[in-house]
């Protein structure tokens, strides 16, 4: 039987060590804080953000919950990022995406001060992670899936990892703490355009799915034995369930568990680690721009 890689407990663990690193700092007078701006009412954005500002709570950090119209201009919200990067008591500064048609998020990532990037999404923290540069604000969900590796033992060192997808977000970023000293895997990154896909994900000893496509791989993609890390997030239709849908990964579980050494689910698996990393990254940007330790 496989493992069941349990991301709510593990992120329940990395959330305890940073209220503990917030408490710390709190007692020297400096509270960490996280502003999240939101644009419009996409449902599955705001139940992220309503997660966000709640765990930030809860762990003691001071948060700031921004929800703007949808109809909000370019020049709007790059004046609201000027404000937050000058504010004392923000040190994580994250726009929700997707955005509205009408904003360039990429001009928007480059706007936010690269010290209070705690996404990971700013040019300059892009290259510092391929720099392998320690002062790096790394993407949260890769950081959570490295973290769930290391957490459960599965060595990285010398293994053939596949990640499947090259998103900004996730596969890219993926791929390079794969690659980076100290994880020293061999990493083949696969996507939209790679042909026959099984034949490269069964070479794999760890498989990262960050696609976007339900139950995209099956027993055919994977090896017996290999560690499976499901990313995806993909709404299905369910009649049965009170909200109409339900949450499936871009891995056929039940199809793929049974091969596996270990295995993340979804929902339980990658999602609440994400937000335990964004804490993470919060606390690691306070302390930058603090100088506290
Ligand atoms: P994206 O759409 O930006 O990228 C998807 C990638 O998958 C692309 O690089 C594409 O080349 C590749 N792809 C598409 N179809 C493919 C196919 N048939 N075969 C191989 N590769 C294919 O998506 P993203 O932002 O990287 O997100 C991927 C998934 O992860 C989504 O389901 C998203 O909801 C989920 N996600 C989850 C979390 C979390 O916290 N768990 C965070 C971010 C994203």
């Amino acid at each position: 039987m496989p493992v069941i890689i349990d991301g709510k407990a593990t992120a329940a663990r990395c959330n305890e060590e940073t209220a503990r690193d917030i408490a710390a700092l709190k007692s020297r007078g400096i509270t960490p804080g996280l502003a999240v701006v939101l644009l419009g009412e996409n449902p599955a954005s705001q139940a992220y953000v309503r997660s966000k500002d709640k765990i930030c709570r809860e762990l003691g950090m001071h948060s700031r919950k921004l929800e703007l119209a949808a109809a909000t201009s370019q020049e709007e919200l790059l004046r609201l990022i000027t404000e937050l990067n000058a504010d004392p008591a923000i040190h994580g500064i994250l726009v929700q995406s997707p955005c509205p048609p009408q904003i360039d998020e990429s001009a928007i990532v480059r706007a936010i001060d690269p010290r209070k990037d705690v996404d990971g999404f700013h040019p300059l923290n892009v290259a510092a992670l391929a720099m392998e540069d320690p002062s790096a604000l790394v993407p949260c969900t890769p950081l959570g899936c490295l973290e769930l590796l290391r957490a459960h033992g599965i060595a990285t060192a010398g293994a053939r990892a596949v990640v499947v997808g090259r998103s900004l977000i996730v596969g890219k970023p993926m791929a390079m703490l794969l690659l980076a000293k100290g994880a020293d895997a061999t990493v083949t990154v696969a996507h939209s355009r790679t042909a026959d896909l099984a034949a490269v994900t069964r070479e794999a000893d760890i498989v990262i799915a960050a696609i976007g496509r339900p139950n995209l791989l099956g027993a055919e993609h994977v090896r017996e034995g290999a560690v499976v890390i499901d990313v995806g997030i993909n709404r299905i239709d369910e009649p049965a369930d009170p909200r109409g849908y339900r949450l499936v990964g871009d891995v056929d579980f039940a199809a793929v568990a049974p091969k596996c050494r270990a295995i993340t689910p979804v929902p339980g698996g990658v999602g609440p680690m994400t937000i335990a990393m964004l804490m993470r990254n919060t606390v690691r940007a306070c302390r930058n721009l603090t100088g506290e330790k």
